[in-house]
């Protein structure tokens, strides 16, 4: 049954004659090519991304209609989640989430911008100057975000390099009174290494290209991004088609001052981005090289630092001694067990100094990410002392990756996404369940389909899991080998449905003896264990740690705070189970709040408008789940109309509403009882008399079963 009759396709998935992934993408693609991009599955918006502008979509009269509009009457729009989440928040005072999820490229970042000035434009009737300060401020902290956090890939010209939360607090009027953003692993080794034709992080070619000779000159660099090693490797690309490096630095400069930063602090973060610059500018060679800076008491087998220029500037700019720094990035501090545990000085050979250079660079980055992040809640705080209203979450995170080569970042990744799977699945029948228990309506759950919380299990659990076997090899003293890890892997997960390597699986050739592989509920995964202990451990050399908490900065300082003398005093928290915890910490939240889902889909692989790649589009909706979805929602009642609004629309159909059955003597329920008897007599339909708090607005509602 079609509800708009001159609309292309079906604008709900839940509509459809027959569940099949040929003719959910075919819906897809004719809507895409008659420019509705927006498709519902329920109250489910699936996006796909038109790669160019589409006109009048966005705009304030858009934004009217679908705030004056029950907007499921309207159609399917990334503005009918936005209005039905801040309409809940508003006359429900229930707080609110929006999950936006797809793979990258496909649209999240965009997404959530519209949701944003969507909200923005709808929560701010008032005319206090203070509302529109903060909805300023929370506007202008997505540019500053991205300036920092986002990078060119070959997947993404303007690709999030973390994943983004952000609470939008309301007042009691449905005002917006602040906000707070959490950030989820920023892809720090970007800041050292990126694959041939991405770039870095944007905030170092808008640095590099925005300032003003001066500035530059006082920061030691060049305009030029192919001076930087960390810029600059094979296949580099400097700049992106239609991007302004130099106007950007400008704008993100206005957008930082608009949330609250003082030019001091905006000159505090530049000066660190151009320390890191030098860093990777740094040459290290081999022990007693001649240009070498001269460290008296080094042990004479340490790599040396170059002399020169970028060493200088590096630490001129983190405010830190010239002689300390040289030492810490080449030595490491250890007990002396020969002398009572007296601590020694050892030289770290060329290609650990290197590492332990970057590894600087690295932390500096990552660490000053959060400042900004921190600073930026700082100023768009709740003022205390304003009473608590309702919230609106927006998540925008990370899809699920699978790359060429996959290794701990991608593990995280995944790791989340099975957990917002689980997270729909407990979610989605839930709230179907509960919908209709408040209903009266009958229902029960015959869906079919994967449970993930198995794979959940087999990552974080508690002692038994992959995460915190990994804690284990990680946090034993002394050299741990991937295969110790892989080994211990084996032992405990040799069995598992979920959980292939070699060992049990010796007929597969594509695993490597470091290899294994997750059975994920949106598909298989190969990972490169190699580099899981190192990257889970993620610990900054004592040495460096204290040298930048010597700086004269106080950034530095508070970027680098001391922390416990030496590391194994207490169990530090692996970058696993911190991951672990904020994703915990995540679900929660989110768990307390009422879903709204957006599902990005990205139509092509070449980032061009106007193509659809069905096979590329029947991937993402197998990894989104998306026929599950329409399963789940199918299994229930997937149209839902008040009495009223569906006698209007389909009275023709039946002789005894036709022209109005008011004049036939009808009740409203008997006409609804007469159009479904004249038009869909086999169909399950149930009526339900009034009950408050229904999603159809107050008015008894007739409800159709497609099936
Ligand atoms: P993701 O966050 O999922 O990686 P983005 O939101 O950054 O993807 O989108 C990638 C690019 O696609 C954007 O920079 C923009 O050019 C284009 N795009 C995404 N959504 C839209 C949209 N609704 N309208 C027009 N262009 C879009
Ligand atoms: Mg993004």
């Amino acid at each position: 049954m079609s509800v708009e009759l001159n609309e292309p396709g079906l604008r709900d998935f839940g509509l459809m004659a027959e569940v099949s992934e040929k003719l959910f993408v075919e819906n897809l693609e004719t809507r895409f090519k008659a420019n509705e991009i927006y498709t519902f599955i329920g109250h489910v918006v699936v996006a796909v991304n038109p790669y160019r502008s589409m006109g009048d979509l966005y705009s304030d009269r858009v934004i009217d209609q679908y705030r004056s509009n029950s907007s499921y009457n309207l159609p399917p729009h990334i503005y009918s989640i936005a209005d039905s989440a801040y309409r809940n928040m508003r006359d429900r005072g229930e707080d609110q989430c929006i999950l936006i999820s797809g793979e990258s490229g496909a649209g999240k970042t965009e997404a959530s911008k519209l949701i944003m000035r969507y909200i923005a434009a709808t929560s701010v009737r008032s005319d206090s100057e203070r509302i529109k300060t903060i909805r300023d401020q929370l506007l202008n902290a997505n540019p500053v975000l991205e300036a920092f956090g986002n990078a060119k890939t070959s997947r993404n010209n303007n690709s999030s390099r973390f994943g983004k939360y952000m609470d939008l607090e309301f007042d009691f009027r449905g005002s917006p009174a602040g906000g707070v953003i959490t950030q989820y692993l920023l892809e720090k080794s970007r800041v050292i290494h990126h694959a041939p034709g991405e770039r870095n992080f944007h905030k170092f070619y808008q640095l590099l290209r925005g300032s003003t000779p001066e500035r530059l000159d006082q920061l030691g660099l060049a305009n030029n991004p192919e001076q930087y090693k960390y810029l600059g490797a094979y296949g580099s690309v400097y700049s992106i088609d239609g991007v302004n490096d130099r106007l950007e630095h400008v704008a993100v400069r206005d957008a930082m001052q608009t949330v609250g930063f003082t030019a001091e602090q905006i000159d505090a973060i530049d000066q660190l981005v151009a320390a890191v610059l030098h860093l990777g500018n740094v040459e290290i060679r081999g022990p007693g090289w001649p240009q070498g800076i001269a460290l008296p008491g080094a042990d004479p087998s340490a790599a040396t630092v170059v002399d020169g220029h970028h060493f200088d500037m590096a630490a001129r700019l983190l405010g830190v001694d010239r002689t300390a720094l040289a030492f810490s990035l080449t030595h490491r501090t250890v007990k002396d067990s020969s002398r009572a545990g007296a601590d020694m000085r050892v030289g770290l050979n060329l290609k650990a100094a290197v590492n332990s250079r970057d590894a600087l660079a690295k932390a500096i980055y990552d660490r000053l990410f959060s400042h900004v992040v921190h600073t930026i809640n700082g100023n768009i705080r709740r003022d205390v002392g304003e009473p608590r209203g309702s919230v609106i979450g927006v998540l925008d995170i990370y899809g699920f990756e699978v790359l060429q080569t996959n290794s701990f970042e991608q593990f995280c990744i995944n790791y989340c996404n099975e957990k917002l799977q689980q997270l729909f699945i407990e979610r989605t029948l839930r709230e179907e369940q509960l919908e209709y228990e408040r209903e009266g309506v009958q229902w029960n759950s015959p869906v079919d389909f994967f449970d993930n919380a198995i794979i959940c299990k087999l990552i974080e659990e508690r002692k038994h899991g992959i995460i915190d076997l990994l804690d284990d090899e990680c946090l034993l003293p002394g050299e741990v080998t991937t295969g110790t890890l892989m080994a211990k892997l084996n032992m405990a997960f040799g069995e598992h449905p979920h959980f292939v390597t070699r060992a049990n699986h010796r007929s597969d050739k594509t695993l490597g003896p470091c290899d294994f592989r997750l059975k994920h509920y949106a598909g298989d995964v190969q990972y490169e264990a190699e580099l899981f202990v190192e990257k889970n451990r993620d610990t900054l050399f004592r040495d460096l740690q204290h040298c930048m908490n010597s700086s004269t900065l106080e950034i530095v300082r508070q970027l680098f705070p001391e922390g416990p003398a030496t590391v194994d005093l207490k169990r530090p928290l692996s970058a696993s189970s911190s991951f672990r915890k904020s994703m915990d910490e995540l679900m929660n939240n989110l768990l307390s709040k009422h879903p709204h889902y957006v599902r990005c889909i990205k139509p092509n692989g070449q980032q061009q408008p106007h193509m659809f790649d069905a096979e590329l589009v029947s991937h993402q909706v197998r990894y989104l789940g998306l026929l599950e979805n329409v399963r789940v929602r199918r299994a229930g009642f997937c149209f839902r109309q008040t009495f009223e609004t569906f006698v209007e629309r389909y009275k023709m159909l039946a002789p005894t509403t036709w022209p109005c059955y008011k004049k036939k003597g009808l009740t409203l329920e008997q006409a609804v009882h007469d159009i479904m008897q004249a038009a869909f007599p086999e169909s399950g339909v149930q009526l339900r008399r009034e009950s408050s708090g229904s999603t159809s607005g107050g008015a008894p509602a007739a409800n159709a079963l497609n099936s």
